[in-house]
């Protein structure tokens, strides 16, 4: 342990995270604080990190303002209506006005974007998106990072934030590299973290050696959450897990499919069934059914009832877009740049999509706040448009002082998609440096004795598993620690079984929310024992615990919203109706790392856009 060496950087920005929305603050840092030292952190390599990292088909946010096809308030309509009327009008209004600015420098830095050769705009796939050759996305937003930062650390897995002295301001971040073991401090003025969204809090489809076949990237390990969290920044709609209709086995999107592709679904009979559940939803959730689009989470709740009514497998008819060429052509490319593991599946399964309709299903719930769902952490909003009530001081600002965030991190903005997180990132990294050049000037003081604590705390696993390594001879099952796998088994089967999950067809009530909580509690006692052979157990030990304090806060929450707010995302057996005069309202929740105490409350919804 001693060995161990210990790197001090100092920054006056650090960015922890170089996904889309990290890439955005690192590019925006620069912009605006051309003498600043800006630090991005990350713990894969930015070139091919985060969700992104096997490429997008299509730029799921923008609005065309150059064309007059939307405008702001559009989009804020849109995510509204998706949400069940929840969202930050304030925050999702921001997203949207800058967002087309930075699609245009996405083209401008090589990324080519399909054009309409009718028209000359870009193409189209549906209201919202736009197709591109994605393949080489991640890296062509990574090199206008890395030009922009003054370092990019990669390979380090940042494992908490530091505080000040006092507590009042954040401070940095520790974690380590992965690779040599190295303890690393980052000492900065302020903090954006956009360290992406959370898979793996539920237990996935695909389990054993399939068990990394899920669709939200399996490395999103909740460090979004669950840093924040720790430092006691206010979070906002944690219980708004999401739920995803994809194709089965390979979790292929299916947005271009429906949009582009003009496919459709049907049940095994070959007959529509969504309007067969219309007048049920009607009873669950009133008028919220009548929008248009038909918000997500009821669409899946359609396919969840004609599959529990013996109808299933829900199929995508392919068979007839499939005849058409260029179509075809759409739909093995969309998933050639995107997720090459639904082609192999198809390949290996002897599904043609032109002789045979592919199978859907619904997956298992993840944690994020970037696509229809917005989880995150409640920010400050825009000084010329966020309510009085949402703003205190510096927009994306946390509850925590100097403690901003981007992407997946920010709650209460859904839709934001790829585009919609860098630009997020660029907003955030604005605000950053004011905050720096006018109230952060100072360096904030961290004490040695919080440092050397938390470099104990983080090698410990390694520790652990070299004290108790020798009372077992054989096999991975231990009287004295667990491994990181065992622990991240035993979480997944909590969160299914008593939050809503697939097992128990996304339903929950209060004694199951409680009891999970009692077992969450008993796993959190035993990852404290947690054994890691090497640091790359080391890296998924971190990662673990991140993801069980996420899991927490999404239990608190959920247990919180006395309401079935998105049917077909989670249903409370106990509160099985949407209830508008109660819950339409945010939830938010703040924990208190001393106690290990949560506080819950609501925050009221003001819908700015008319
Ligand atoms: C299968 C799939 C399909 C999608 N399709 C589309 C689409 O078609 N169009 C579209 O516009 N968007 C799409 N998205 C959404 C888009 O990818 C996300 O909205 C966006 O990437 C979120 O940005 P982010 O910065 O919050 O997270 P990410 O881009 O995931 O970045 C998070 C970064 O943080 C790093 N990190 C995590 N934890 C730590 C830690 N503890 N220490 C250091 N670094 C850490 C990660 O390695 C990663 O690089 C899709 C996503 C997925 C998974």
């Amino acid at each position: 342990m001693a060995r161990r060496k210990t790197v001090y950087v100092d920054s006056d920005i650090l960015v922890v995270g170089g996904g889309m929305g990290g890439c955005g603050a690192t590019y925006e840092s620069r912009y605006w604080g051309r003498d600043l030292k800006i630090v991005c952190v990350e713990k894969a390599n930015i070139e091919r990190s985060g969700a992104v990292a096997q490429g997008l088909y299509a730029i799921n946010c923008y609005m065309g303002m150059q064309w007059d096809e939307n405008q702001p308030e559009d989009h804020v309509r849109y995510a509204r209506i998706d949400l069940m009327g929840l969202v930050r009008e304030d925050l999702g209004y921001d997203i949207a006005r800058h967002v087309d600015a930075t699609v245009h420098k996405f083209e401008e830095w090589g990324l080519p974007l399909m054009r309409d050769p009718k028209t000359g705009r870009y193409q189209r796939e549906g209201k919202w998106q736009i197709m591109i050759h994605g393949e080489s996305y991640k890296p062509i937003v990574a090199e206008a990072a890395r030009k922009a930062a003054t370092e990019v650390y990669n390979r380090i897995m940042v494992t908490h934030l530091l505080m000040d002295k006092q507590r009042k301001r954040v401070a940095g971040a520790v974690g380590f590299n992965v690779r040599t073991g190295y303890f690393y401090v980052f000492r900065a003025k302020a903090v954006i973290v956009a360290a992406g969204g959370a898979s793996h809090i539920f237990k996935p489809r695909a389990v054993g050696e399939g068990m990394g076949r899920t669709w939200y990237a399996p490395w999103s390990s909740a460090s979004a959450y669950a840093l924040p969290i720790l430092v006691g920044a206010k979070m906002t709609q944690m219980e708004n897990r999401i739920v995803l209709t994809r194709f089965k086995d390979g979790y292929g999107p299916v947005g271009a499919y429906f949009l582009h592709l003009k496919t459709y679904t049907q049940n095994a009979y070959g007959q529509e069934y969504e309007s067969k559940w219309y007048d049920e939803i009607k009873g669950m959730v009133g008028n919220y059914v009548d929008q248009h689009p038909v918000p997500t989470c009821l669409r899946n709740h359609a396919f969840l009832r004609e599959t529990a009514a013996g109808r299933g497998p829900i199929r995508m008819v392919t068979k007839e877009a499939f005849q058409d060429p260029h179509k075809e052509t759409v739909g093995w490319e969309n998933f050639l740049g995107m997720t090459v593991g639904q082609a192999v599946v198809w390949a290996a399964q002897n599904i043609d999509p032109k002789e045979i309709n592919p199978e859907l299903t619904t997956s298992e719930p993840y944690v994020m706040g970037s696509h229809a769902t917005c989880s995150g952490a409640w920010a400050s909003g825009p000084e010329d448009y966020a309510p009085a009530e949402y703003q205190w001081g510096y927009n994306r600002m946390m509850t925590v002082e100097g403690l901003f965030g981007a992407g997946d991190t920010i709650g209460g903005t859904a839709h934001k998609f790829s585009s919609g997180s860098f630009t997020e990132g660029r907003i955030a990294a604005k605000a950053a440096v004011k905050y720096v050049t006018e109230k952060g000037r100072d360096q904030p003081q961290v004490s040695e004795a919080e440092i050397a604590d938390l470099r104990a705390e983080v090698f410990q696993p390694l520790e652990h598993y070299e004290t108790y390594r020798n009372e077992i001879v054989a096999g991975t099952v231990s009287p004295s620690y667990i491994l990181p796998i065992h622990a991240l088994q035993r979480l997944e089967k909590i969160m299914d079984e008593y939050c809503g999950g697939i097992s128990v067809n996304y339903m929950t009530n209060e004694p199951l929310l409680n009891r999970g909580l009692e077992l969450l509690g008993m796993l959190k006692e035993d990852s404290s024992k947690i054994g890691a052979p090497d640091l790359h157990q080391l890296q998924r030990a971190w990662e673990l615990k991140h993801r069980l304090l996420a899991s927490e806060c999404v239990t608190q929450h959920t247990l919180f919203r006395k309401e079935t707010r998105w049917p077909g995302y989670y249903y409370r057996g106990d509160h099985p109706q949407l209830d508008d005069n109660d819950w339409h309202c945010f939830t938010l929740s703040q924990y208190d790392r001393d106690s290990g105490k949560w506080e819950m409350e609501k925050a009221p919804v003001y819908h700015i856009v008319t």
